[in-house]
Parts: C-alpha cells; sequence; structure tokens
C-alpha cells in the first residue's frame, strides 16, 4: 500500500493552494466544501476564484510563490502549469513537513487526491496512487452505479438514533441490532424516501429488540420483507439501480417465466432462486406465490419477488401486495421498465409523437368475449397507438377484432418478440398482412404487438441511419467500429 487512506477535518484550517487556474478552482471548490479557510497564492486568477476571494469565501494573495506563505498551513496544493513552481512548492512544504500534493505529479506529492463519491456523511474514496487516474474514476462510477442516492440520509438515520439505542442494548445485541437496520425494512424505506415509514419499522424493530434480548442476540431476523421487484423486458442493464440493490441483498428470489436468465445473473450469488411460473398464472399457481412469499417472509427472510417488466403492468403485483398486507408482511414496490416500453425503445418506435399519435393504451390482448370491455372504436384510430400485451396465438383473433371496430387495412402495425434481448425480431406492416407476417417469420413468445401511426415510424428512423434491429447490438457495433 503506497498511500494510507484517511480522512482529515480540515474545518477552519488553513490550506494553501498556489496557482490561480480551473485545475487549482476544482481543488478550491473541493477544499470549501470541507469547510477548510483557503489562501490562494497566484499573480491572476480563474473568474470562479476572483468571485469567491470577493464574497471572502476565500483569501488571494495576487503575488508570485515564495516558501515564507506556507507558514502555519495543514496541508499544501501546487496547481501551477510551471513544473519548476510546482517543484519549489513540493520542496518548500516537505521541508516544513506540510502534506503537500502536486496535481498530476505523483512524485512530488506526499499525498493524493482520490476520486470520490459523496453520499455525506458516507464518503467513499479511491485511488490508483497516482498511476491511473483515469481507471480510478472508472471504478468510482462502477461503484457510484451501487450505492443508492439516499445513503447519506440513511446514515444520518442512523446517526440520529444511535444513543438511544447505545442506552438501551448491550454492545454484541447492538452490533446485531445495527446490522438488521441497515439491511432490513428500514433501510429499505428511508432508501425509498419514505422516512416516516421507516421510523415506524424502527420502533417496531427497537421495541422487538428490547424485548426478546434472545433474538437480539442470536442473529435472528425478527421479521422478513418482501420486495416486489420489476425485472424490465429482459435485457439486464435495463434494471433500476434500486432492483439491483435489492436483488443483491435478497436471501430468496422468487421469480417467473419472463424473467430472463441474464438479469438473474445480476442477483446475489448465493440467494435461493425459486422458479415460480410453471403453469400460465391459474389460480392455483398464484395462490401458490402467496404461501411461498408468506413463508419465506414470516422465516424472516428479505424475499424478492421477481417479474418481467413492471409489477403493476399485467403483472399480478396488485394481488400479491394484498396477500402481504393481509397479514402484515412490509413489502417494497420497485417499478421496472414494462415490455411496451422496452420494445418501443428497441424497435425505436415513439408511442406518442406530435404528428402521429396522442395517446397510448396498455391493452391485455388475452381478455375474453365478456360484457367489460373497452370499446375498440378508440383503438382503431391511427392517431392512437395501442399496445397489445399478448399470446402470439391471440394476433388474428386482435386484428380481426380492430377491422371489425372500423380499422382499415393500411392500419400500421408491428409486432415485437423477445424485446431488448440477443434474440429480438420486429415485424413490421398493416393489419392486412400483419398476420401472415409473423407466420413467416416464426416469432416465438414473449411478443407484443403495437398498432396505430406510430407503428410506422421506424421506417422513417431506419432512412436517419439508425439501426432498430436490435437493442444493444447496433450501439455495441457502433462503439466497435
Ligand atoms: N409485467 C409485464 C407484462 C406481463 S404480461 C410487463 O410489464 O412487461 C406478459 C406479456 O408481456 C407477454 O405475453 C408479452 O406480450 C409481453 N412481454 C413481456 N416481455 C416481453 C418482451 N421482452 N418482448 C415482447 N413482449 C414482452
Amino acid at each position: 500500500m503506497d498511500y494510507l487512506p484517511v480522512f482529515l477535518r480540515l474545518t477552519r484550517q488553513p490550506v494553501v493552494v498556489v496557482g490561480g487556474g480551473a485545475v487549482a478552482a476544482r481543488k478550491v471548490s473541493m477544499l470549501l466544501k470541507a469547510d477548510a479557510q483557503v489562501t490562494v497564492i497566484a499573480p491572476a486568477v480563474h473568474p470562479q476564484l476572483a468571485a469567491q476571494a470577493a464574497r471572502r469565501e476565500l483569501r488571494h494573495i495576487a503575488a508570485r510563490f515564495s516558501p515564507g506563505q506556507l507558514a502555519g498551513a495543514v496541508a499544501v496544493i501546487a496547481a501551477t502549469d510551471d513544473a519548476a513552481v510546482n517543484g519549489a512548492v513540493s520542496h518548500a512544504a516537505q521541508q516544513h513537513r506540510i502534506p503537500v500534493n502536486v496535481v498530476d505529479d505523483a512524485s512530488l506529492s506526499t499525498f493524493v487526491f482520490p476520486a470520490i463519491i459523496d453520499r455525506s456523511p458516507i464518503i467513499v474514496a479511491v485511488s490508483s496512487a497516482g498511476q491511473a487516474p483515469v481507471l480510478a474514476r472508472r471504478v468510482r462510477a462502477q461503484i457510484e452505479a451501487l450505492l443508492p442516492a439516499r445513503l447519506g440520509a440513511l446514515a444520518r438515520f442512523m446517526g440520529e438514533r444511535r444513543r438511544a439505542v447505545q442506552r438501551a442494548l448491550g454492545a454484541i445485541a447492538r452490533r446485531r441490532f445495527w446490522e438488521r437496520v441497515a439491511s432490513g425494512p428500514v433501510a429499505v424505506r428511508v432508501l425509498a424516501g419514505d422516512e416516516s415509514g421507516a421510523a415506524h419499522a424502527f420502533g417496531r424493530e427497537f421495541l422487538g429488540s428490547q424485548l426478546t434480548s434472545a433474538a437480539a442476540s442470536g442473529g435472528h431476523r425478527l421479521g422478513g420483507e418482501v420486495y416486489l421487484i420489476g425485472a424490465g423486458p429482459g435485457d439486464p442493464d435495463l434494471l433500476t439501480l434500486r432492483a439491483l440493490q435489492l436483488l443483491q441483498q435478497a436471501d430468496v428470489i422468487l421469480y417467473d417465466r419472463l424473467v430472463s436468465p441474464q438479469v438473474l445473473e445480476r442477483a446475489r450469488r448465493d440467494a435461493e432462486l425459486i422458479f415460480v411460473g410453471k403453469t400460465h398464472g391459474e389460480r392455483g399457481q398464484q395462490e401458490h406465490i402467496h404461501a411461498l412469499l408468506l413463508h419465506h417472509a414470516r422465516a424472516g427472510k428479505r424475499v424478492a419477488r421477481l417479474k418481467g417488466g413492471d409489477p403493476f403492468v399485467f403483472g399480478r403485483g396488485g394481488e400479491e401486495l394484498e396477500a402481504l398486507a393481509a397479514h402484515e408482511i412490509p413489502c417494497t414496490v420497485v417499478p421496472g421498465v414494462t415490455a411496451a416500453l422496452g420494445a418501443a425503445a428497441a424497435a425505436m418506435l415513439p408511442l406518442t409523437h406530435r404528428r402521429l399519435a396522442h395517446s397510448v393504451s396498455f391493452v391485455n390482448g388475452h381478455q375474453g368475449e365478456d360484457g367489460a370491455l373497452p370499446d375498440w372504436r378508440f383503438f382503431a384510430d391511427p392517431q392512437h397507438t395501442v399496445v397489445f400485451y399478448m399470446g402470439l396465438g391471440q394476433l388474428p383473433e386482435i386484428v380481426a377484432r380492430l377491422r371489425a371496430a372500423g380499422a382499415g387495412r393500411d392500419h400500421p402495425a408491428a409486432v415485437i418478440a423477445h424485446a431488448t434481448l440477443p434474440e429480438q425480431q420486429i415485424v413490421r406492416g398493416t393489419l392486412a398482412d400483419i398476420v401472415a407476417r409473423a407466420r413467416t417469420q416464426q416469432l416465438a413468445p414473449p411478443a407484443l404487438l403495437i398498432v396505430g401511426n406510430v407503428a410506422a415510424f421506424a421506417a422513417t428512423a431506419a432512412a436517419c441511419g439508425f439501426s432498430a434491429s436490435a437493442g444493444t447490438p447496433a450501439l455495441a457495433a457502433g462503439a466497435l467500429a
């Protein structure tokens, strides 16, 4: 280890920055965030620094560098574009044993600035010891994506309750208690922006710990919880960051037929995976799923219920939520990219467009002939986009009903199968020929049908040189070219 990572308290501590350009200005911003007392030494300064000096946020000495200016400083930064000056600053600082950083020159520095992720009070610092700053920034970006945006709020939430917990629980029980808070319903609530729900859950958990010291010291989870997660249309990069975070901490994952293996790859390695999509979502299967959810949550597990697309779009998410609520199992819902949106993006087909369509419906194409159906005359208007979620077998029937409701033979239509996955297929046509075209292409489910003016839009996009043949491959090819 070439450097010891430390977090330095700089509040009202004098720090000298030699140099007045854009680089110096960036370092100064960071120092001011840490509440340091900054002195900038440079004959002339960047407008941002001049403004900060005018507001008395820093002191500007309009002069060339001389070693005496470093007296009393707790740290020095050299950010000039003159190697001789930077060298002189480094030499003088080291003589006085003042930590010094020369921007972009690790050999002249006794400390380096890491790439940071600021979720104050949680701060993550990444360093390559000055050897590969670009790589360090990439690592930072990767970690950044994994850390919930409200991590700082969670740290504060826990900080505010630290004393009360310290008074009430012994050391071992306390650590276990905080681990449960950080990985259970309390944290999930804070991270989802529901602080009052979190406070409620915290109260319950705290009371439970005080009452049952056995549970508190046995590391036993008092109550489990369920995450109802939308897995998106298939491409794992279309998972939301929150879905990913919760998949990484789930103990048990119940997934159905539409969840792609690529998405399951992103789950926690040692989570128990349970496939619950054997039958067609019949009544019995749904009840079996409810029973499994309850069983695992009651055993104290963190249960992820992973559904294709969005849990609340033809996903029976509402029913599962009701079942959980009836048994007071805490539940968090994470939205997903529904198949219609995934397919539209992959086919470069806007669902609304100022010239082509002003509204859009998502329709279950499996509807039987019952009386409660919406008026299909509305769906037959090409200015209205309709997305049918359906089995491919329903295609001829849907087309016939649209025609019967008044849609023309030339009404544009597109079928998109396996949207966003490598095996994606897009078939375009009109109501006159879409059934035959889909058959010729031997499409396999899952697939959806989009009808309306916008279904013809992709031709325009293709003419502009966009590739709508598949989701990511087009992009990947572009990146390699
Ligand atoms: N909750 C899901 C929909 C479940 S209903 C969502 O929000 O997307 C199942 C139907 O969704 C399938 O019959 C098919 O019409 C559609 N579907 C799901 N994934 C799809 C995909 N990758 N490509 C095309 N259609 C898909």
